[in-house]
């Protein structure tokens, strides 16, 4: 491995932000960009929500709803680190997405809203996070109001999140008396300007916090309530230990307002030092290097429509190892094809532009037309296939209803694409002929029935199934096998890429089939193959 190619791989930060709806993501991702040098002005990052995907038409749906339904990749640079930021949909509805995109990064932000503490969606990103160990920054955000008190928002992420806290800084005051941070590592001040737009001063060093200085600069009031939380942090916080974050059994924390720019710089600046750079990923044969001088890397999110004129499909790939150029050929190994990477895209902040040059860490789009599915692996040599890249069980549940019985052979090839892209799972129950949908989020049951009309002119509606849960059976026991099936037909489906699939009532039901049969096993996730 060059050492150019070891600079390039240390310098990337690939990473994502969980957080919850309106806990200020969007806010946060702006003055991120804004930092980066990557957009020029506030707003820009709001009207990009509704502005680019304005022509196409399923993403009506997306409009009329205010959300955002896709997953884009900003790309920033920061005091000479590469930082690619994978977007999130913030709408729980689409967090299939959300969570497939947290398999591409190597870190993670997670933004918690002040007033409100860990909420529903953090819960289960967290979990997801979780499933690969994946480091994550804490940023408390919306301290210019009236919220919890910085103790209890440290106990309730413990407690709900199960992840150690180590505040590296302590907020002074908050709501209308927010006076500023402490940061704890460099033990100085930075006080709190609201409504502003560009960087805070530097800190203000205070060297004793019982020097009269703070009494001066704060307030009395705001500097002994100072004085009396960094004490007793003193006993009852946890010292910050790298390690543990990079295990991701604890997580640094900081206090901000994402509006107002303040604590935003120190986040940054701390993610940048303290997160990780692309390490080691998992094949089925053995893990790979991002300094390993051969090309690979694998597919996380198909995003279909992104110029409907084409009706082209864009596939976001992460690359793993070696470096990619453009116009190299590489093998697609689920087909066994050379597939030559011409016209590849790497996302920018506001463009895509092309690529002549990615590193691991990096990603970049792929053009197609429904020949790449989610989890595909690409290299330029050796036959890979990277793991870690799952189906997450579908928690609801409906029949598809179709309109005009002669428009069958669509349906089958529109909802097959769809599950392919991820879109929304298909399964086919072993009894009878229907076709059921499972989703993470009703939303994504719209999506899928206007695709339908739209791009594979199917008419079709759905109704309502019984199905809570959904679990991916296996056994290693024929026999046991064999009479479970028998024993559930009614409840036993095959998804899109043929494996059997447990769906019940609720999970009185699935425990119920659980203690009857203990040789089979219920997966929540599957890898794809
Ligand atoms: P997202 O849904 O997580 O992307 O959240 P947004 O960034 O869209 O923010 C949700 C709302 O919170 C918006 O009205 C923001 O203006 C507001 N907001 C974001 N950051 C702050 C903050 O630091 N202080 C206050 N008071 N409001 C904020």
């Amino acid at each position: 491995m060059s050492n150019k190619h070891q600079k390039e791989v240390s310098k990337r930060r690939t990473f994502g932000i969980i957080s919850h709806p309106d806990a200020g993501k969007t806010t946060l991702t702006e003055k991120l960009l804004l930092f980066g040098g990557a957009i020029q002005m506030a707003g820009a990052v709001k009207s990009r929500k509704t502005a680019t995907h304005a022509t196409s038409d399923w993403m009506a749906v997306e409009r009329e709803r205010g959300i955002s339904v896709t997953t884009s990749v900003m790309r920033f640079n920061y005091h000479n680190y590469e930082i690619n930021l994978l977007d999130t949909p913030g709408h729980q509805d689409f967090s299939e997405d959300t969570y497939r995109v947290l398999t591409a990064v190597d870190s993670a932000l997670m933004v918690i809203d002040s007033g409100k503490g860990v909420e529903t969606q953090t819960t289960k990103l967290m979990e997801v996070c979780r499933m690969r160990n994946t480091p994550i920054i804490t940023f408390i955000n919306k301290l210019d109001r009236d919220g919890l008190e910085p103790l209890d928002l440290l106990s309730d992420i413990e407690e709900k999140l199960q992840i150690e806290c180590a505040p590296l800084s302590w907020p002074i005051g908050m709501g209308k008396g927010f006076k500023g941070v402490y940061d704890l590592l460099r033990q100085q001040i930075t006080l709190f300007t609201p409504s502003q737009d560009t960087r805070p001063e530097d800190g203000i060093v205070v060297q004793d916090l019982a020097d009269p200085m703070l009494d001066t600069l704060v307030g009395n009031f705001a500097a002994d309530k100072l004085r009396e939380d960094i004490e007793l942090l003193q006993g009852a916080a946890n010292p910050f230990e790298y390690e543990h974050y990079l295990k991701a059994s604890q997580t640094p924390v900081f206090f901000g307002s994402a509006i107002n720019n303040f604590g935003v710089r120190e986040l940054l600046d701390a993610f940048v030092e303290l997160s990780p750079a692309p390490g080691p990923r998992a094949t089925t044969t053995r893990l790979v290097d991002p300094g390993e001088e051969g090309f690979s890397g694998f597919t996380f999110k198909i995003q279909a429509n992104m110029d409907p004129a084409h009706r082209d499909r864009i596939a976001f790939f992460r690359v793993c190892s070696g470096k990619f150029t453009r116009g190299m050929k590489v093998m697609h190994h689920r087909l066994g094809k050379e597939v030559n990477l011409s016209n590849a895209t790497i996302f920018m902040a506001q463009e895509r532009a092309h690529v002549d040059e990615a590193y691991p860490g990096d990603i970049i789009g792929i053009h197609n037309h429904g020949t790449i599915k989610i989890g595909d692996t690409f290299t330029d040599r050796e036959e890979l296939k990277f793991t870690g890249i799952p189906n997450f069980a579908p928690e609801h549940f409906r029949r598809v209803v179709l309109k005009n019985p002669l428009r069958m052979k669509q349906l089958q090839k529109g909802l097959l694409q769809m599950a392919e892209e991820g879109a929304v799972q298909v399964f086919r129950p072993i009894v009878g002929n229907d076709y059921i949908l499972g989703a993470v989020g009703v939303l994504q049951f719209e999506v899928t029935m206007t695709r339908l009309k739209d791009e594979y002119g199917v008419d079709a509606t759905y109704e309502p199934l019984k199905y809570t849960l959904a679990r991916w059976v296996h056994c290693d026991n024929k026999r046991v096998m064999t009479e479970f099936e028998k024993k559930n037909q009614f409840n036993l489906a095959f998804d899109a890429e043929g494996h059997l699939t447990y769906l019940a009532e609720g999970n009185w039901r699935l425990n119920h089939t659980r203690e009857l049969f203990p040789e089979v096993i219920f997966d929540k996730t599957r890898e794809s193959v």
